[in-house]
């Protein structure tokens, strides 16, 4: 399988802005408007789910063949339009970074099709069994706003390849590049193949369009790909629900004299500073043992992230969070959905400090306690915060993640110190000595997926993940041995 490295990522985003410095350093995107009410484009839940099903009736019909050939379009478009959808989106969400949406969008081509399911056969004097990955039917995604045409764009591949339609209710905030993506998909998929209405999606979506979607007869089998609130409403639908939910992802920096911390340091801004840190995988909060402290926040300086005073990230947190009484005494943080994905020079102008604009990371010193640290706040701003030992570090950490069994990050030369952290975590992704990216293959080995289901076991989702298991038996000695 073809791997994309973090280097391939690095030359796709050179490329890019080279191009962006040529056309005068625009990233004006050509307008967005959605096509309701053909090709895979409409107004209402009942009618998208309706239609997926005819889809999904006559991709039936096309056999093995037909699936990969829905996964190569669907591949070869990503690569193709990975500009102009990244813009789209980019211009429509107004989160995250440029480069970084259209490096996600050639990544497509590294997530699993058809090759992954793999049938389990047995011969014994009995006879002979099969055991086959069946489709589900029609499926409903829920996509989050950080990642829109992507995560679509890889469930597509990973849910058709196992046979299956899609209805898709987008983020409001993404639904127009869904759209277009969606619309344009399905236009290639018919001219090549016949199929009509294989992608749904919702024009206008909102908590009905999802309740609408939920409740279909039509709909099999849910995909959620989203922070609590959704992964609740959809865990109590009564539906099966494959739930990909939120993460807080810690990276712990050991003492450990034999780390390159210049190294660590550019593992911990390339992950957490991917998007402006809007990857659920991404490096939320570093913890540093002992003397690794200093040497990791003067590495983390070296490499271009700006350290904060206390005073600035005071006035930053004033801002991007919202205090809201809980009743009882009790408070609680809100974020402020303007800052989710900004630039590191805008939350920097928060607290009047004026940062180079190609600032990637700012940096502050805290507590294991601050908002920072314990809230997914999905912003180039990084905690870092002091642990006296390991085991300390490792509870740090296993605290500030809150158990959604996510992603977690170390940088050591200790390998027993990888176990005891490994165990403790019991997070989906562990990724040792690299950046939180390794773990969906780009600069380690695997494949990546925009939906890891954390909340309900399944892992990173593969073609697997959407398929029924089904068994045939034929009993007799019919095998030829
Ligand atoms: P979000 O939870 O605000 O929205 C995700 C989707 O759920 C959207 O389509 C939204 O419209 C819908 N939604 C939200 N609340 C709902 C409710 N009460 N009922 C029905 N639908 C609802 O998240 P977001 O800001 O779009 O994305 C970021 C979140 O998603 C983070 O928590 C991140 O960790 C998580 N995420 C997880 C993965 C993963 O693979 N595990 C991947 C990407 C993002």
């Amino acid at each position: 399988m073809s791997q994309l490295s973090e280097v391939d990522i690095r030359n796709v985003v050179s490329e890019v802005l080279a191009q962006l410095q040529s056309s005068g350093g625009t990233v004006s995107a050509p307008t967005i408007k959605s096509r309701p009410g053909r090709h895979g484009v409409f107004e209402d839940a009942a009618t998208a789910a309706k239609a997926a099903r005819g889809g999904f009736e006559q991709l039936k019909k096309k056999g093995w063949a037909g699936r990969a050939k829905v996964i190569e379009i669907v591949k070869q478009m990503c690569s193709d339009n990975a500009e102009r959808w990244g813009k789209i989106e980019f211009e429509e969400t107004k989160i995250g970074r440029l480069d970084h949406k259209i490096g996600k969008l050639y990544g497509i081509k590294n997530v699993l099709g058809t090759e992954y399911l793999t049938p389990y056969g047995m011969s014994g004097d009995a006879g002979i069994t099969m055991e086959e990955s069946a489709p589900w039917g029609v499926i409903g995604s829920i996509t989050p706003v950080t990642h829109s045409v992507p995560t679509i764009a890889g469930n597509i591949v990973n849910m058709v390849a196992a046979g299956n339609a899609i209805v898709v209710n987008p983020h409001p905030g993404g639904a127009a590049c869904a759209a277009i993506a969606i619309h344009e998909f399905n236009e290639a998929i018919k001219a090549e193949l016949g199929i009509e209405n294989l992608i749904c999606t919702i024009e206008k979506p909102s908590l009905d369009s999802f309740n609408e979607l939920c409740a279909s007869p039509d709909v099999n089998l849910l995909c959620i790909t989203g922070g609590p609130a959704v992964v609740d409403a959809a865990m109590k639908t009564g539906k099966r629900a494959i739930c990909a939910g939120p993460g807080n992802p810690p990276v712990v920096v050991d003492d450990c004299s034999a780390l390159d911390f210049d190294k660590v340091a550019k593992d911990i801004i390339f992950g957490g500073g991917f998007d402006n840190n809007l990857l659920c995988i991404g490096e939320k909060q570093i913890i540093a043992v002992g003397d690794s402290y200093k040497l990791t926040l003067d590495a983390l300086k070296r490499q271009g992230a700006v350290l904060l005073t206390k005073q600035q990230t005071e006035a930053i947190k004033k801002e991007v969070f919202d205090i809201k009484d809980g009743g009882g005494g009790c408070s609680h943080a809100v974020l402020n959905r303007a800052y989710v994905g900004a630039d590191a020079s805008k939350l920097a102008a928060i607290a009047g400090l004026k940062v180079d604009p190609k600032t990637e990371m700012l940096i502050t010193e805290t507590d294991p306690d601050d908002l920072f640290v314990v809230e997914e706040q999905m912003m180039p701003l990084l905690p870092i915060v002091r642990a006296g030992c390991f085991p300390d570090a490792v509870r740090i950490a296993k605290e500030s993640e809150h158990g959604y069994k996510h992603s977690a990050m170390v940088h050591t030369m200790n390998v027993k110190n990888m176990t005891i952290m490994g165990q403790a975590m019991d997070t989906t992704l562990f990724v040792k000595n690299g950046p939180c990216t390794a773990g969906l293959g780009m600069g380690g080995e695997g494949y990546i997926s925009f939906s890891i289901a954390t909340t309900t076991g399944e892992g990173i989702t593969t073609p697997r993940t959407f398929t029924r298991f089904r068994r045939c038996t034929l009993v007799d000695n019919l095998n030829i041995i």
